[in-house]
């Protein structure tokens, strides 16, 4: 049966103290109730900080047992490490950054390091309850460094992660110092959670940028690791929003409600206290409508709740100072009598005082600045399940907008837009509020909070089953002893190895990827075997092979075939022509000048254009612009153009890496052929080679190998490993 353990920064449940005793309540935030509703053939642990600083060891132990029965297990975090790492790091560095907000960022090293800390603490609270077939699931941004440090204990685990907070644009982000370790802990996970695609675009961008990681439709390949990137819009628990439960006793709030709907139209603003929602512009709203529509005046209400959050922080101070004094300036210059424009309260609502606002408000005014979701709007759409009647104000930056298309969607910036919207809310007739409420129910009901959880599970489950399939082919246990007893008893082998991403990793520039003393003893113990026929077989031009492996007395193929050294004799493959070149190279030329940082190579017989240094984006259009102009070219001149790794080759056709090594295959009867590559120019060589041969692809991307190794390192360690065999 598989295993969820998941690990968000709070448990699901908030523990008080009252008269000395323990109390425990569940608290039902959406992603508990999300993950709560799981099958039950999921079993489930939950890991994280119960919320309360408890010191002593005998009562951390208490609360461990008491909360084990439960299947919680608790991360207990002291009151400095809160200070710092979730006060500190998390709320005034993450937060504010996310949020587009970076005037309020904070750049305390201390926090930092507070946060570094406290993702290892958490770390070393979850290892011990891990097996290697749970699905590990992480929760938002006060863990982003956790993914990776469990993949450094658990390499073959699967490990999801969920933002439920905006990823900002790659120019934001890149502002942070730790841009970069804060991506690599999140790229531990193999699938990679956010609420939009806007947010999963910014994220992949930066990962690109930052990281070097390229996607390939939100794929990634990082070693020998799938990762996927991918769009999880959470939803609610529909039912509890449409067919709420109402407790009786606490009819009377729910009363005078109604009451003062019967009277007016109710507007409702509904967030916690926070910069990012948008609270003080919302009161303009409100001012500039009454100043534009005074037939408004003593119709239309604004019940304004505004939740108590992060009271301490000085930004949080000032925003409720702010929204203090807008409240009362606007009360104060519209009020009558018997009528103010906003009823304000600054406290959080229960349950029942929560869905009768909903269900009697006209009006839900929600705009926020940014926003990750903002379940607000989706559960007032459900609220309206009965009775098809209300309008969502909606401000285009909150996730949750994606979903709701049917709302009247606004800038919540440009106050006349949402002046516009409130009229346009008020005057709209109930066909239209049906079929816009009707549109967006049908939405929610089907993609609830359940929905969500169970799709990003399955997800990772199918994953995992896609990773293991790759798994099989990976060069590693029996087949990898399978193949080594083979060369051990083989007595005439062919070995051919491409140089590039095979022997040695990438460098911007090709030149410094000179053989350092490794390989070279490698190399040198391989070819000393008399039973060995070793054999580079590279993209390169020869006389960098020669500078290089000369000295090694290996056979070797250059430019994929257009040279081959034998017994240290170099010699052209015949009726090759280079009169071509010049005019392909005006066309390089032209293109290096339109594309600094790309630069060309030329060799005897071919061209290249490597485009390593510059922007992928950048060179799959330029790749895609002279393709087609020198297929138009070549195909009189009886050339070919070669896509490999960040280099576009244009050379005699018929020239390849698997005719090139035609010369050795018929040179006498193998009996073990071994080759290692691992870009498209190799698998010429895999395919040229009978089908008994040891072919390994170095990656994991498509090939006609039978085997993989993830790495150059992974290459490194099984040459050796053959050396010694
Ligand atoms: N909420 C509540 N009591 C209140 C106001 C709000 O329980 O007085 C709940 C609301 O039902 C919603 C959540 O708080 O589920 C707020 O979530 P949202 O995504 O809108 O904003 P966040 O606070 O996560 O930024």
């Amino acid at each position: 049966m598989s295993r969820l353990v998941i690990i968000s920064n709070r448990l699901p449940i908030t523990i008080s103290q009252h008269k000395g005793e323990l109390q425990y309540q569940p608290s039902a935030g959406g992603l508990a109730t999300g993950l709560n509703s799981l099958n039950d053939s999921v079993n489930k642990i939950w890991i994280g900080w119960p919320g309360i600083d408890i010191k002593s060891d005998e009562e951390q132990e208490r609360v461990r047992k008491d909360l084990r029965k439960h299947n919680l297990i608790p991360v207990f975090l002291s009151k400095k490490e809160i200070k710092l790492y979730y006060e500190g790091f998390s709320n005034k560095t993450i937060w504010p950054h996310f949020h587009y907000f970076t005037q309020y960022t904070s750049y305390e090293e201390r926090y930092w390091e507070a946060y570094q800390k406290v993702n290892q603490k958490f770390e070393e609270s979850v290892l011990p309850h891990l097996r290697e077939d749970d699905l590990v699931w992480v929760h938002d941004y006060q863990l982003m460094l956790l993914p990776n440090l469990i993949r450094r204990k658990f390499p073959d685990i699967s490990i999801g992660f969920f933002l439920h907070i905006p990823f900002p644009s790659y120019e934001i982000f890149r502002i942070l110092p730790w841009r970069k370790e804060i991506l690599e802990g999140i790229l531990g996970a193999n699938l990679i959670g956010f609420h939009t695609f806007g947010y999963m675009r910014h994220f992949l961008s930066a990962a690109y940028r930052i990281t070097g990681h390229e996607h390939n439709f939100g794929h990634l390949k990082i070693g020998n690791r799938l990762v996927n990137v991918d769009v999880f819009p959470m939803g609610i628990d529909y039912e509890q929003y449409a067919h709420p439960e109402f407790n009786l006793l606490k009819e009377n709030a729910a009363f005078k409600i109604k009451q003062l709907a019967k009277g007016n139209k109710l507007v409702i603003s509904i967030d916690r206290l926070d910069y990012s929602k948008g609270i003080p512009n919302r009161i303009k709203v409100i001012e500039t409508f009454f100043d534009r529509y005074p037939e408004y005046i003593g119709k239309v209400i604004l019940v304004m709740v505004v939740v108590p959050s992060r009271a301490n922080v000085d930004e949080y101070k000032e925003l409720k100072h702010q929204i203090d004094t807008l409240v009362g300036e606007v009360n104060g210059r519209f009020r009558t009598f018997d009528w103010a424009p906003i009823r304000y309260f600054y406290r959080s609502l229960n349950f029942e005082e929560l869905m009768t606002l909903y269900q009697e408000a006209a009006i839900a005014m929600i705009t926020p600045l940014r926003d990750g979701m903002n379940l607000v709007a989706k559960e007032y759409i459900a609220s309206k399940e009965d009775s098809k009647k209300g309008v969502l104000i909606l401000s285009e930056m909150a996730g949750s907008s994606n979903d709701l298309p049917d709302a009247l969607t606004v800038n919540p910036n440009d106050l006349n837009d949402i002046v516009k919207a409130l009229k346009q809310a008020l005057e709209m007739n109930e066909k239209e509020q049906r079929w816009r409420l009707e549109n967006m129910q049908k939405r929610l009901k089907k993609y609830t909070v359940q929905h969500w959880a169970n799709t990003f599970m399955s997800e990772q489950k199918r994953l995992m089953e896609e990773q293991k399939k790759q798994r099989v082919y990976r060069l590693q246990g029996q087949t990898r002893e399978n193949l080594i007893q083979h060369y051990q008893t083989a007595k005439k082998r062919l070995i051919i190895i491409d140089y590039d991403g095979t022997l040695m990793n990438f460098h911007p520039d090709p030149q410094a990827v000179v053989p350092d003393a490794a390989i070279i003893d490698i190399l040198t113990k391989l070819k000393d075997d008399p039973a060995n026929k070793v054999i580079i077989s590279s993209g390169r031009d020869r006389q960098t092979l020669e500078k290089w492996l000369g000295a090694l007395q290996l056979d070797m193929a250059a430019e994929h075939g257009v040279w081959t050294k034998k017994n240290n004799q170099w010699s052209s493959n015949p009726n090759l022509g280079a009169a071509w070149k010049p005019e392909v190279k005006d066309i390089l030329e032209d293109l290096v000048e339109r594309t600094p940082g790309s630069f060309i190579e030329e060799k005897d017989y071919s061209l290249a254009w490597h485009y390593r240094r510059i922007d992928k984006d950048l060179g799959a259009k330029r790749v895609r612009e002279f393709r087609d102009v020198l297929l138009y070219l070549t195909a009189n001149l009886d050339l070919q153009v070669l896509e490999g790794n960040k280099v576009v080759e244009i050379k005699n056709a018929g020239v390849n890496k698997g005719k090139a090594i035609m010369n050795w295959i018929n040179e006498q009867k193998w009996d073990f052929f071994l080759a290692i590559g691992d870009d498209h120019t190799d698998e010429d060589t895999f395919e040229a080679l009978p089908k008994e041969a040891y072919t390994i692809k170095v990656g994991i991307d498509r090939t006609s190998a039978r085997f993989s190794l993830a790495s150059v390192e992974e290459v490194r360690s099984f040459l050796s490993e053959l050396t010694e065999a």
